[in-house]
């Protein structure tokens, strides 16, 4: 088991972390990262350690810093484990804007041979287990709380942990594509497995899981308790945000932008369960 860590220290901004498994019949990959260029590195890595076959590539969401890289690994004849919901917010404008964006953020040159390659050959929904060469991967997606499409790899005989982006090292979780009493319930579940490894979305491996488990919890439930609190003084949203640092413009994952945007996001959940228009999903 091999995990690949991209930037430390730069939170969501980082480059993303992935994974790979080494069994006896061959490897099974988790995440693409952020283009063809940084999956060809990683299939390099994967390359140095063993020449089994790469039989499946696992996403753990369709965020384009965690899949951009995927056709590098179907072109080896992997095939795609994922969720069918492809939906992020980053691409309401249609794919080919998604893609425009994207080159802004990691050059031309990284992006040489992109294809789409992030539908899945095999949809997980709910739980999944993939058995390769006597190891066991347990796929699962625990509700959308970092995106539609988040899953989770666990290796039960490991306790080992791939986490995605519920999960970064900062404790500062995204969740305007997805929702924060999704993710909440999600960290209870990841505190059950007991894991002794977590691989975050972004960042270094946490000393203990439970630790950032924890800071990741009192963030979010921190942020719904103001918020909700400013919504029955009657505080207009953009004055519940006014101790907030602003969002920094050309940085949408910065850790100002990321606090602004979940408060947004939050406020309005808070508001609709408020008005009594939905329990949490
Ligand atoms: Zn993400």
């Amino acid at each position: 088991m091999y995990a690949a860590i991209g930037d430390t220290g730069r939170g969501s901004e980082g480059r993303p972390n992935a994974g790979f498994v080494v069994t006896r019949a061959g490897v099974v990959v988790i995440d693409a990262l952020a283009s063809p260029q940084q999956g060809e590195q990683l299939a390099r890595a994967i390359r140095g350690v063993t020449r089994q076959p790469i039989k499946w590539l696992v996403l753990t969401h369709h965020h384009p810093d965690h899949h951009f890289g995927a056709v590098v690994f179907r072109r080896l004849g992997a095939k795609v484990i994922a969720h069918p919901d492809r939906r992020v917010l980053a691409s309401e404008g249609g794919e080919d804007a998604l893609m425009a964006d994207w080159v802004r953020v990691v050059g031309l040159d990284a992006m040489r041979g992109f294809e789409f390659a992030d539908v899945p050959d095999r949809a997980v929904t709910s739980t999944d287990t993939l058995t390769l060469g006597g190891d066991r991967l347990i796929i699962s997606h625990p509700g959308s709380a970092h995106s539609a499409g988040d899953l989770m790899v666990w290796l039960p005989d490991r306790k080992i942990l791939f986490a995605g982006d519920l999960l970064v090292e900062d404790g500062v979780t995204m969740v305007v594509d997805g929702n924060s009493r999704v993710l909440l319930r999600a960290l209870t579940l990841i505190d059950s497995l007991r894991p002794v490894v977590v691989v975050p979305g972004h960042g270094a491996i946490p000393r203990q899981t439970s630790e950032l488990v924890a800071r990741t919890r009192s963030y979010i439930t921190d942020l719904q308790a103001n918020m909700k609190s400013a919504l029955e003084r009657g505080i207009p949203m953009k004055r519940a945000l006014q101790s907030l640092p602003p969002a920094d413009p050309t940085r949408p994952v910065s850790l100002s932008s990321r606090k602004r945007r979940n408060a947004v996001r939050v406020y309005l959940e808070e508001e609709r369960a408020y008005m009594g228009l939905d329990s949490a999903p």
